[in-house]
């Protein structure tokens, strides 16, 4: 049967006894529709919930969604999910890449890779034209992932996409990044999973076949539609580093977005691009009083060693914390930490953490554990510099923006692509953080967008709690299809686009050109609910105890939001009853109110409001008997 906007088949290779089979994706599609979605599937179906994250059965999927290959929609992406260690706990995690990779390994034929087993020495698997070979990767081990991949390009050709892990994946570090051409990282510590796979590499070769849409003519005009609501030049880049960055969106990506690269070393270029370019620029400008692109030394670092750049950050910070409060010392830690800021500090910090030596093996294991380490003081100060369990950076706070209280509390990492559903509106409100309230998007504006994707104008009012609960159920919906499809978070959903609201319909429409499976928004958030409940079901299977651990770290609660304290928002603003301004400066997440709001959740989710648990009828409404039928026997469902 012919799929349309599928390669049509899943890979999966077994790294302990060689074994190369396939799946038709026809299995998958219809129920979970691409990238995050087929890989919870396929995780489900694949991984014992007792395996741990470095056991031969756990699995690393690799998965691309229907508008990858479709160029100009934002949608060349794809997800990488597994089990890893990146938390307090071992748990299913995931991460979202873009570039070529994804669409590469949809053209050789493959909508996904699921790998499981161990190699007993470093290998790569080369992917060309349907065919899949283990190869010894020996000579890789300990290169920084730039080298792997000039090293690959010599030997395979310079047409091919290469996906790797650095020398912090191979030293199974707690948050190790994968990494694949053109700066493009994946976080959630999976990276350490395909080390403890040795599996260094997975190099997919070009190929000329592409998918093929149900109704080209239809996706051609939503293009032009898509583009049309971007006049160019309508984003100043907040990347852009002027003399060194120019900017270069990522390959079929066809909208952009103020995305940077520049080149150093000649043919190499490196990306400026969100949080990752600017991590370490506080620092930068505390040491030398200004910001010339030095910050990007901390992001090429971060890149070539394969480390998450959203831990470092907090790490940084507490660290700095640490030293100016008497708790570590240069002698104790082996680190210069008088030059906080200075190009000596990042390299020698980074190389430290990347080969765990000395202090770096504390640190390898995330700020959190850390801080225990160096003892009660040092974990008092965490409050100011974590945001989650995996010692994840702040900067979607709670106690600003309630409404990210449930998706933090309920989702196994930091769920940026869920929190920017959020933030977003209020950045647009706040002027992208400028401070100053409505301008550009008003009141009314912010009303009417939240009244079309948050379920009701209500919840554009941070004085109450109403509203809140079905805003975090819609965004999470909406973002499990995003991350399925799978299209970019910096681009989707379109809320706001110049002149006020965006179009919430543009998804379905995109998918039902492509797939021919005509489907409305309705119906496809109906798909996003259904992934949502199957990852809540990988969650409990492992051990996620449902109400009880759906928590947010304590401090929230305890601890008032202070002035300054969101970089973004310093006076901690958001609009109010009737539009007033209010500031959240000086707030706490109202351990009654979350409750409430919990409660609220799990009765708009259909979930158990005690427990927390699913119940059969809400899974089998989604068409999720045979998941339902898996958690009953293990007493998981209500
Ligand atoms: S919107 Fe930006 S980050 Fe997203 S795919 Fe396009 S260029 Fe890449």
């Amino acid at each position: 049967m012919t799929l349309s906007g599928y390669a049509g088949n899943i890979l999966k290779i077994n790294l302990s006894d060689g074994d190369v089979s396939k799946v038709p994706t026809a299995e998958y599609a219809d129920r979970f529709l691409g990238g995050h979605g087929i890989a919870a599937k396929l995780y489900w179906d694949m991984v014992p919930p007792q395996a741990k994250a470095f056991d031969a059965e756990n699995c690393l999927i690799y998965a691309s969604g229907p508008v990858t290959g479709f160029p100009r929609f934002a949608g060349f992406r794809w997800k990488t999910c597994g089990k890893s260690i990146a938390g307090d706990r071992e748990s299913f995690n995931y991460c979202n890449l873009g570039d070529k990779w994804g669409a590469f390994l949809k053209f050789a034929g493959y909508d996904a890779l699921a790998v499981r087993g161990k190699a007993d020495k470093p290998v790569s698997i080369f992917i060309n034209n349907g065919t899949a070979e283990i190869k010894d990767a020996s000579n890789l081990r300990g290169k920084l992932t730039f080298d792997i991949i000039d090293t690959l390009k010599e030997e395979y050709g310079k047409d091919t996409s290469i996906l790797t892990i650095g020398p912090a994946g191979d030293k199974l570090l707690t948050y190790a990044t994968v990494y694949a051409d053109e700066g493009a990282s994946g976080s959630g510590g999976l990276a350490a999973v395909m080390g403890s796979k040795n599996l260094k590499a997975i190099i997919v070769a070009a190929s000329s076949n592409r998918p093929q849409a149900a109704h080209p003519q239809r996706l051609q005009k939503l293009a032009d539609e898509i583009r049309d609501m971007r006049p160019p030049g309508d984003m100043p880049s907040m990347w852009e580093i002027p003399g060194l960055t120019r900017e270069h969106a990522c390959y079929g990506c066809g909208i952009g977005c103020g995305r940077q690269v520049y080149s150093l070393n000649g043919d190499r270029h490196y990306k400026s691009l969100c949080q990752a370019s600017i991590f370490y620029s506080w620092a930068v400008m505390k040491y030398t009083g200004k910001t010339d692109g030095a910050q990007l030394l901390a992001t090429r670092l971060c890149d070539g060693y394969g480390i998450d750049t959203a831990v470092m950050h907090g790490m940084i910070e507490w660290i700095n914390a640490c030293q100016e409060a008497g708790l570590i010392t240069e002698k104790q830690t082996g680190l210069p930490l008088k030059e906080i800021g200075s190009p000596e500090f990042i390299e020698k910090l980074m190389g430290m953490i990347a080969r765990r030596e000395g202090f770096g093996d504390v640190l390898a294991r995330g700020t959190i554990a850390a801080a225990r380490e160096i003892g009660a003081e040092a974990e008092k100060m965490l409050h100011s510099y974590i945001a989650t369990r995996s010692s994840e950076t702040k900067d979607y706070d709670p106690r600003l923006m309630i409404t990210t209280s449930l998706l933090y509390a309920t989702e196994p990492r930091r769920p940026i692509q869920q929190l920017h559903g959020i933030c977003s509106l209020v950045m647009a409100w706040l002027e992208m953080g400028g401070g100053k309230p409505g301008e550009f998007f008003t009141i009314e504006d912010f009303r009417k967008t939240a009244e079309k994707f948050w379920g009701g104008a209500i919840a554009a009012d941070f004085s109450t709690l109403e509203g809140k609960p079905l805003a975090a159920k819609i965004i999470q919906d909406r973002a499990f299809v995003k991350e399925s499809l799978v299209l970019c978070d910096l681009r989707w959903p379109a809320m706001v686009i110049p002149g006020g609201t965006g179009d919430s319909t543009l998804e379905s429409r995109i998918y039902s050109a492509i797939t021919g499976q005509e489907t409305d928004e309705k119906e496809l958030n109906k798909i996003g609910e259904r992934i949502c409940n199957l990852q809540r079901a990988i969650l409990l299977r492992q051990g996620w105890r449902g109400r009880q651990d759906d928590q947010l770290l304590d401090y929230y609660h305890t601890v008032p939001l202070e002035k300054a304290e969101i970089f973004w928002n310093i006076d901690g603003l958001v609009p109010g009853k009737d539009g007033e301004i209010i500031s959240k400066v000086g707030t706490v997440v109202d351990r009654d109110d979350f409750e409430k709001l919990k409660d609220e959740y799990y009765e708009l989710r259909g979930w158990d409001v005690a427990s927390g648990l699913p119940t059969e009828a809400k899974l089998a409404e989604l068409g999720l008997q045979d998941i339902a039928g898996d958690l009953k026997g293990r007493g998981l469902v209500k």
